[in-house]
């Protein structure tokens, strides 16, 4: 079976228009190649991964082209897409392209379910935004989950795609710039499951249109971007076809040795232990399993002799007590290699990338320029961390007897409903499911209180945020509706009899505040991230089912802004939103604030709050000076001649914060220019063996260091959260983030 994936990125046109030349090549060619290909081989081809994404970047240029066979002028208005039209994004603007194994987008769940019944050999995810044609081998970084035979096959089709582009003298790239080291992509997720997963890059079409003039005034047309694609599909369907057979080999090898290191490899298993938010961990447990990883559950309490915690299980290696009912995901089984690439604490690089990338940032340290690193993106998504879950990296062997495995997700009483209460229902704050729930009885309007202390009630302690509904202040429904809600959302809700606590305040008392449903307004279009829009709108409507309503910051400077308790704008550019807003929009705002607005800021927002002229908040930007550990410098040796000393000085440049996502590195290059920061000592690395690293002994302890910030693509922080706060309920422990 190969798999041909079109328009994942939807804007990007020839990848649509590809789909359906090499339809056609197949229903109507009569050539020895299409043969071979129709007799050897299952095609599937899925024309539009990204529909949404699609139809509305064709339906917006097919509005604004002036002539028939489009303008190449590349001043023309139609290869100038406006905000959040020309994106890659789907409905929700949210990106496919990353979305592989998070599966929080229905596409994404179709398409990998899909993939798992068919269980292609080949996977081409077609793109097109290049100057020239790319096609893999990929550039380096590459993820060491990925096989040898693997980047071999990799090469393989690079070199008949690229004999095929020789015979007509067109120009193409490998190598560069495309990586695979993100496990998310739609190239490397398909490699870890086994298939030779590969993106085509085409040249022609998506924001050059129909047609759009080169560097060297010749006209690269959406039919050369068509072909070029066309061109590399035949010759890795005919490269396909020809060594059926030893594909299929290769596929059932993958799998095999897959077990095999799983049983060798130091990493024996990942245990993740349920603790306070069941519901949590089965969201997790759930994506697992929609990717064919087996997963099992403790019967009985377990204990680990060799086991590192990621957040929230301290740190060091050391003996463990595992209650039952934790979840074991062995690797010794068949998706090793997936497995470990989104549940890894750390990745492993190869010691010629980490050589690489301490060579270009010395050199950027010489010319005080910005260091760019060898990723394509995010370096840091390991699941356990993200989903805040209390987990271990174990080296001990999996204890088989005491397993069973999980073949569905066993919903573990939440959703019986609540027994009839005569004073309130009671439910907990720390799941996004109660948070659902809480949201879902605000719209219909009933009468909730959040609890703003502790409390002790039927034997069991309650958090501040946890919310209760009153009998006697609500219709005769309340009974029926809640028990609906809670099976809907998965949430244990109590009933109580009496206003009587065991400790802390008895629930009449001031410290139950009454909710309203919040009047939500959050900033769109200019100035705002278009993803980071799209997130906020995916959260409220989806994951909460809050309605809000979407406001440009025109509208934002207009209306009588006490319409809305709370306002968000999303991450964009701090510089671009106080030029939008002006003086009088954010004094405006300001005011608002004052009588009583919640405004919710987000990465650039944030730091515009701080900018000179804005200053809602006394906080400031931390740019200068952090602690921080670089990947590479744990097997690297101190350079001779480094000054001890750490120049302090703050920084009066404030270029740096324009734009938060590239202020960093702005701020680090202008540091370097006039100081050095200490090395820190080399010792043993955990990092840079390759694919049987192991976790670090006892007694290490991450290097870090005061340095200049550097911009990184991608990484976990630990979160200490005021449990105290509003902001912070339902948290009681530190949390992982990204
Ligand atoms: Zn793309």
């Amino acid at each position: 079976v190969a798999w041909m994936n079109h328009a994942n990125d939807g804007n990007e046109s020839a990848a649509f228009e590809s789909a359906i030349q090499t339809s056609y090549q197949l229903a109507a060619g009569t050539d020895e190649v299409t043969r071979l290909i129709l007799e050897r081989l299952v095609t599937i081809i899925n024309p539009a991964h990204n529909p949404e994404s699609h139809e509305r970047f064709v339906a917006w240029y097919n509005s604004v082209q002036v002539t028939r066979d489009g303008t190449a002028d590349r001043a023309a208005a139609e290869h100038h897409a406006p905000w959040g039209m020309n994106t890659n994004n789907n409905h929700y603007q949210i990106d496919l392209n990353r979305d592989a194994f998070f599966l929080t987008q229905p596409e994404t769940i179709q398409l990998v379910r899909a993939f798992n019944d068919w269980n292609p050999v080949v996977f081409v995810d077609h793109h097109g935004q290049t100057k020239n044609m790319f096609f893999p081998p990929p550039a380096d970084a590459v993820n060491q989950n990925v096989t040898a035979s693997q980047l071999d096959w990799m090469n393989r089709y690079g070199n008949v795609i690229g004999e095929a582009f020789d015979r007509r003298g067109w120009s193409y790239y490998r190598r560069g710039r495309f990586d695979l080291f993100y496990a998310g992509f739609w190239d490397s997720w398909p490699t870890l499951n086994g298939s030779i997963g590969m993106t085509f890059e085409t040249d022609g079409g998506g924001n050059k249109g129909l047609a759009y003039e080169r560097e060297d005034k010749t006209i690269l047309t959406l039919r050369d971007g068509v072909l070029h694609h066309h061109t590399g599909t035949m010759a890795t369907l005919k490269l396909t076809a020809e060594n059926k057979e030893q594909r299929l080999r290769d596929l059932y090898g993958y799998k095999k040795s897959a077990i095999e290191e799983g049983k060798q490899e130091a990493l024996k298993q990942v245990v993740l232990v349920p603790g306070k938010d069941e519901a949590r961990v089965r969201m997790l447990i759930e994506k697992l399993q929609t990717q064919r990883i087996e997963v099992y559950r403790t019967s009985q309490p377990i204990r680990l002799n060799r086991a590192r915690g990621y957040v929230g299980g301290g740190e060091g290696t050391g003996a463990r007590e595992i209650p039952a009912g934790a979840y074991v995901v062995p690797m010794n089984q068949p998706q090793k290699r997936l497995a470990r690439a989104i549940l890894e604490l750390e990745p492993a690089f190869t010691k010629e990338f980490l050589q690489n990338e301490e060579r270009k940032k010395r050199r950027a340290d010489l010319l005080g320029a910005p260091v760019r690193d060898g990723f394509y993106d995010t370096t840091a998504w390991s699941l356990p961390i993200l989903y805040g879950i209390e987990a271990y990296w174990a080296e001990d062997a999996v204890a088989s007897n005491n397993l069973v495995r999980v073949d569905a997700v066993v919903e573990t009483g939440s959703t019986a409903s609540p027994a009839r209460a005569t004073y309130a229902y009671l439910f907990g704050p720390d799941s996004l499911g109660s948070m659902r729930l809480l949201a879902q009885l605000l719209r219909e309007q009933f009468n909730t209180v959040v609890a703003t202390e502790l409390f002790r009630v039927n034997n069991r302690d309650f958090a501040r945020g946890s919310v209760l509904v009153r009998v006697e202040r609500n219709p005769a429904t309340l009974h029926e509706r809640i028990s609906q809600l809670a099976a809907e959302t998965g949430v244990t809700v109590y009933p109580l009899t009496s206003a009587r606590v065991e400790t802390g305040p008895d629930f009449g008392e001031d410290s139950f505040v009454e909710l309203e449903i919040p009047r939500i307004a959050v900033v769109t279009d200019e100035p705002t991230d278009e993803r980071a829009y799209g997130a906020t709108w995916f959260t409220l409507d989806q994951r909460l089912g809050l309605p809000f309503t979407s406001l440009k910051i025109d509208q934002l400077k207009q209306v009588d802004l006490r319409r809305y308790d709370v306002i968000v704008l999303p991450h964009g550019s701090p510089a671009g939103y106080q030029e939008m807003l002006g003086a009088s929009g954010i004094s405006r705002l300001r005011r608002w604030m004052e009588d009583g607005g919640t405004l919710v800021l987000i990465k650039g927002a944030a730091a515009l709050a701080t900018r000179k002229g804005v200053e809602w908040t006394s906080s400031t930007l931390k740019k200068d000076q952090a602690s921080v550990r670089l990947f590479f410098e744990d097997n690297v040796p101190p350079a001779r001649g480094q000054t001890d000393a750490t120049d302090t000085e703050p920084s009066s440049d404030r270029a740096g914060e324009d734009d938060a996502s590239g202020g960093a590195a702005n701020s680090a290059a202008n540091e370097s220019r006039r100081t050095q920061a200490p090395r820190a000592p080399a010792t043993p690395a955990s990092t840079s063996q390759a694919s049987t690293a192991q976790p670090a002994a006892e007694d290490s302890k991450p290097v870090t260091r005061e340095t200049e910030l550097v911009r990184v693509s991608g990484a976990l922080l630990r979160l200490k959260i005021d449990g105290q706060h509003f902001l912070g309920y339902g948290y009681t422990d530190d949390i992982g983030a990204t």
